[in-house]
């Protein structure tokens, strides 16, 4: 795709904050160096490619499984900044993200994708927060017996009918899980919901005091599946002053392959901005969290063919400003201002 000038000076005049990223954990899981290096073909993500694509931070997961595993994630990101100060930095507040975008950093914000971890202790929670935890998922579909909430996340395409039957039929939030939302709230850490299923969807945001975040996931109206939002919930992530982040994920962009494609990824960032406005929408990539598949785009580096996608399809600059970086930077500006 031939990008233009416009959408050039757009691009690189944008905060741009990625809602979720898998690197660090794949490398981990790989065995091998957790270093985002200039030049990693075997990844999705790599230092030459971010800077291409002008990332200003990514929601950095770091944290799925048990505690072993994010002490050493922890390792993984922390060593990048050691490793290449001049690049990264590790995101405290919201006021990082602007320096970042200011002296040309790349920020990372640690995000759990999961708080089993946690072992049912919000001491264990409160020293996540000072290691820099700023995002936290309850879950990432399990319903263990640590999980925050009590009926597995289904995964897979279904109908508005099995959607509808959800809420009754599955148990929301265990009681460590509603003891959690309002510590996370009180420490400034924003609550994301991608991967709850519908019951502890709506049970959470009514919970939550700050507004949340739905790092990755796709709209249900464009593509029926557990992982996309369904009308109801995105009205009240409107209500809740949330944001959903739309991931690149093939299969939850489109059920058919063939339409797979960045413009039906436009299709569902039109639909929100259509349903419940601009102030609402944003992304999550999920590199390197989806199984070898090419993501849509494939990588940071195609970042600007998706600001020309947009521009094509007739979005303002400013809804193009909201959706890269604008809505999220307020969201955890707003759960830092309402943090005790
Ligand atoms: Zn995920």
């Amino acid at each position: 795709m031939q990008i233009s000038d416009q959408a050039l000076t757009l691009h690189q005049k944008a905060i741009i904050i990625d809602g979720h990223n898998d690197s660090i954990i794949e490398h981990w899981a790989r065995g091998e160096s957790m270093l985002f290096d200039p030049d990693l073909p075997e990844y999705q993500v790599d230092l030459t490619r971010m800077r291409a694509g002008g990332v200003t931070a990514i929601f950095s997961m770091v944290g799925g499984g048990d505690l072993f595993q994010c002490v050493e994630l922890w390792d993984g990101m922390h060593a990048n900044v050691e490793t290449y100060p001049d690049h990264f930095t590790i995101i405290n507040t919201p006021a990082d993200i602007e320096a970042c975008k200011a002296e040309g950093r790349i920020g990372l914000i640690g995000q759990l994708e999961s708080c089993t971890a946690l072992g049912k202790s919000l001491r264990v929670l409160r020293v996540f927060h000072k290691l820099g935890v700023r995002v936290a998922g309850l879950t990432h579909g399990e319903a263990d017996p640590d999980s925050l909430h009590g009926t597995r996340s289904p995964f897979d395409y279904c109908t508005q009918a099995d959607r509808d039957a959800a809420r009754t039929a599955f148990t929301g939030l265990t009681d460590f899980g509603r003891q959690a939302i309002p510590e996370m709230n009180r420490l400034g850490i924003v609550v994301d919901l991608a991967h709850t299923q519908d019951a502890s969807y709506f049970e959470a945001i009514e919970l939550s005091r700050a507004p949340v975040v739905f790092s990755h996931g796709n709209i249900f109206a464009c593509c029926p599946h557990w992982r996309n939002l369904t009308d109801d919930q995105l009205l009240a992530l409107r209500d809740h002053g949330g944001a959903i982040g739309v991931a690149f994920y093939p299969r939850f962009i489109d059920q058919d392959p063939e339409r797979q494609t960045l413009s039906r990824l436009v299709d569902h960032i039109d639909y929100v901005c259509d349903y419940i406005g601009d102030d609402y929408i944003a992304f999550g990539a999920d590199y390197d969290g989806i199984g070898g598949q090419v993501a849509i785009p494939p990588s940071h580096a195609d970042l600007p063919s998706l600001t020309q996608a947009m521009l094509d399809r007739g979005f303002p600059e400013s809804t193009i400003m909201k959706f890269w970086g604008g809505n999220f930077l307020r969201i955890l500006s707003e759960a830092q201002r309402l943090a005790e």
